[in-house]
């Protein structure tokens, strides 16, 4: 059994056959990296989405492994004429699909509902609303749950719909939106049988598909995480940036193509002629690197700065967007904010003031403490320095007015006193060849303010302090664990607003 080919192979190597292979035959260099935090967020996402949707088709039995006696359990029940199995499992001699959910009807058609935790809209149904993985993902169910002589009734995908939001109890009709597919799936079928004795003669071979990893000619982000182990004799010491590190790269790939086929992968050897191909911000990139040394825009920067009217407050957000929303007023993946950190400057000469940061450990919604207690704390003058404005401004700050709309006067006024410290980086004021061409905090600040690091911190980003607070409000822990963990975030939070009052000072150092 555990030679089977599942659907999450097929998915892969449909995508990469280089890929499905690695996954295959050297499992060890596939599964080198163990999943990120953002990673496993997306799993366990996943897992309690498809346990949420469980309960729209109650009363179901779960199957459980991957095996043969999953497939011989699923026959059985069938036979019995069970109405609903949860990991319904089918299998011929080569492949193994799971339904997640699986309903007999009585004349002993199935239907098959293949849940995902992404957001979709009954309003928008329409072509480009499936997306092609989920699309082959229920095709290749159906072609397997077929194969075992089952007749298949219809084929559903289960999505949430982004525009609900929730009062009171979930309502698991409204918070999902089931689709038949049907339709589509029927014209993708003939497209799974040609592919399938392809596929299992290539990943039935111990010798690796031929041709090259097509991957060379994307940018970083689209690449998977094979792609060093294929590239490293090319690559070699460029290996962890290189031409495909260039900013956006990916939209320009006709661009990348010439650098690729000509051989160039070092930043450093990019010719003069082929360095004007590129955009003006890509220019900048590669230039600043091959001169090794800082590009300021000292005039711009001045004048940015400028806009700056003390007092001086550096703030910064965490918060959590679980795919069902937890209290009234939020959609699904709508972020919950727990925590801000705040620093304030007086004056130019003042010593900076840590004030009073907010966390909310306790149950319930945080939004009324936490906007009260902004309130409180960063008053109504003085410009708000953030890094990335989008975050506070759109995806948390106006949608506590929509909550809480008794303070969307105070909200209108914080967000029209924001401003964007990042864009100096974005903007390219200032580039240095250590950024490798981001914006980041986390990589601005090593380079400019070497002493301040995130490395050793408990809670280092992002993603660690999502999940940590989730595990706070929703695992039994002793106080002293609470405590620890809750220390940890404060130091986290911190660093990001001292981080950008630091990344100000060295800037105002050099105006
Ligand atoms: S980097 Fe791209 S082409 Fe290479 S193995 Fe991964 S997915 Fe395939």
């Amino acid at each position: 059994m555990s030679n089977l080919i599942s659907k999450t192979d097929y998915l892969v190597w449909k995508d990469c056959p280089h890929n499905a292979w690695m996954k295959k035959w050297k499992p060890e260099i596939y599964n080198a990296l163990p999943p990120s935090e953002f990673d496993q967020h997306l799993i366990d996402t996943g897992s309690m989405v498809e346990e949420e949707a469980r309960k729209l088709y109650s009363g179901g039995i779960p199957i459980e492994g991957r095996d043969e006696g999953a497939v011989n359990k699923t026959r059985d029940l069938l036979e019995k004429k069970t109405a609903t199995i949860y990991q319904a499992s089918f299998s011929d001699d080569k492949l193994f699909a799971a339904v997640d959910i699986l309903k007999q009807g009585k004349d002993g058609e199935l239907y098959i509902y293949e849940v995902k935790a992404s957001n979709s809209s009954r309003l928008e149904e329409g072509d480009k609303d499936i997306d092609e993985e989920h699309l082959f993902d229920l095709a290749f169910q159906v072609y397997l749950v077929r194969k075992a002589g089952y007749k298949v009734g219809a084929a559903y995908l289960v999505r949430l719909d982004k525009e609900y939001v929730r009062l009171g109890d979930i309502d698991l009709n409204k918070l999902f939106y089931s689709r038949s597919i049907d339709e589509y799936v029927e014209k993708v079928i003939p497209k799974i049988e040609r592919d399938i004795p392809i596929m299992l003669e290539q990943l039935g071979s111990s010798k690796q598909p031929n041709g090259p990893c097509g991957c060379i000619y994307k940018g970083r982000s689209r690449h998977c995480t094979t792609f060093k182990y294929h590239n490293k004799d090319i690559l070699k010491d460029v290996i962890d940036y290189s031409v495909h590190d260039l900013t956006a790269v990916g939209r320009s790939q006709k661009k990348l193509q010439v650098l690729i086929d000509s051989n160039v992968y070092d930043i450093a050897k990019i010719s003069e002629e082929d360095i004007e191909m590129f955009g003006e911000k890509i220019q900048k990139q590669i230039r600043v690197h091959q001169r090794g040394k800082a590009n300021i825009d000292f005039e711009a920067i001045r004048g940015e700065l400028s806009k700056l009217e003390f007092p001086l407050y550096f703030l910064d957000y965490e918060s959590f967007n679980p795919a069902i929303p937890r209290f009234d007023g939020y959609k699904p993946y709508q972020h919950i904010p727990f925590q801000f950190s705040l620093h304030k400057l007086d004056t130019i000469d003042s010593k900076l003031e840590e004030i009073e940061p907010f966390f909310y450990m306790e149950k319930g919604d945080p939004t009324p403490f936490f906007i009260d207690h902004l309130e409180k704390k960063i008053g109504r003058v003085g410009r708000i320095v953030v890094w990335n404005r989008t975050f506070e401004e759109s995806l948390i700050n106006k949608n506590i007015a929509l909550r809480l709309p008794k303070y969307a006067e105070f909200i209108n006024g914080v967000n029209s006193r924001i401003f964007d410290l990042m864009t100096i980086f974005s903007k390219q004021l200032h580039i240095h060849p250590d950024f490798h061409g981001s914006a980041s905090i986390k990589k601005v600040l090593p380079v400019l303010c070497p002493s301040l690091s995130y490395k050793e911190l408990e809670v280092g980003n992002g993603s660690e302090a999502m999940n940590t607070w989730n595990r706070l409000v929703t695992e039994d822990m002793t106080k002293e664990q609470k405590e620890e963990l809750k220390q940890s975030m404060l130091v986290y939070c911190r660093l990001d607003t001292f981080a950008m009052y630091e990344i100000w000072k060295y800037l105002m150092g050099i105006i």
